[in-house]
């Protein structure tokens, strides 16, 4: 079996080690004599719908955003349209996950246009307060950022956030799964991520495949299901992964308890207990290695 990735705009959109998924997809199809290759998407290059199977975006900042808005448009936005209808999958993370949505209203308050393929919109939080970014203090304050944990098919989701954007979704997709730590969409409505078909849009940034196995495997499958129809992936020997998924899910349990304990002296203990319960049920429910 064969799989292309098209990695979009990998010189631009990829600033929080976005590149980390890329090696993790193609060393999990290598392990599984899955010939999978990396087309790089740059600028002006075209892109044709027959060929890629799994559109990969990163994150960058509106700056970067900016720069290539028009291009996913104008340039490539007719085929992937064509190969997401035809069952094409994608992975996006923050600023590729907001310009696959309608718009994206910036914090100087102009709209970057987006495909449309994902049913959202984006809204920066200072332009959605009428607030002015005059320094980074004030940038920071409505900004979304830390440890994320998602409920996704009943396991987790772990990760971390940072964004600006608040992103509200319409009828046409489903959230990815719910926070169970962090902010998500927009910090507000408990969603985090969305789905349209095979393609999943995330804030949960940066290389977030090698610690979420099962997600890079959902993506693999979603993929070759394209050109092959059902595809039952041989399962991998993947102990020290889900080591890394626990791990971090701990961590960011302990930073929370401990935040918790710092700044609600009246009641951190049944705070920190309620958390870990949520905790221990969702760790139980992950893959047994
Ligand atoms: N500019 C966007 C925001 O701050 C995207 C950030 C990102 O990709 N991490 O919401």
């Amino acid at each position: 079996m064969r799989l292309t990735i098209g990695y979009l705009y990998p010189s631009i959109m990829s600033q929080y080690g976005d590149r980390g998924n890329i090696i993790c997809l193609l060393q999990r199809c290598r392990w599984r004599e899955i010939d999978a290759q990396v087309k790089a998407l740059e600028m002006g290059d075209k892109v044709d719908p027959s060929e890629i199977d799994l559109f990969f975006m990163g994150g960058g900042a509106d700056s970067h955003q900016r720069l290539i808005a028009q291009d996913l448009v104008e340039v490539k936005g007719e085929a992937i349209r064509k190969a997401v209808e035809e069952g094409a999958a994608a992975l996006l993370i923050c600023g590729g996950y907001q310009l696959f949505g309608h718009f994206y209203r910036t914090f100087r308050g102009d709209d970057l246009p987006g495909l449309g393929i994902l049913d959202v919109h984006t809204i920066h939080w200072a332009a959605e307060e009428g607030s002015i970014i005059k320094d980074i203090t004030t940038a920071g304050k409505g900004r979304m950022v830390g440890n994320l944990i998602v409920e996704w098919q009943g396991k987790t989701l772990i990760g971390f956030e940072n964004h600006g954007g608040r992103t509200y979704l319409g009828p046409k997709v489903s959230p990815l799964g719910k926070v169970l730590l962090g902010r998500g969409n927009n910090g507000r409505d408990g969603w985090e991520g969305a789905v349209y078909k095979n393609v999943i849009g995330t804030y949960l940034h940066g290389p977030v495949l090698p610690k979420n196995p099962h997600l890079a495997d959902y993506l693999i499958a979603a993929a070759l299901s394209r050109r092959y129809g059902q595809v039952e992936l041989t399962p991998l020997d993947d102990r020290l992964e889900w080591e890394a998924h626990v791990h971090a899910l701990q961590r960011a349990r302990q930073a929370k308890g401990e935040a918790i304990a710092k700044t609600s002296p009246t009641g951190p203990k049944a705070w920190a207990h309620s958390l870990a319960d949520r905790f221990a049920a969702s760790l139980k429910a992950l893959r047994p290695s």
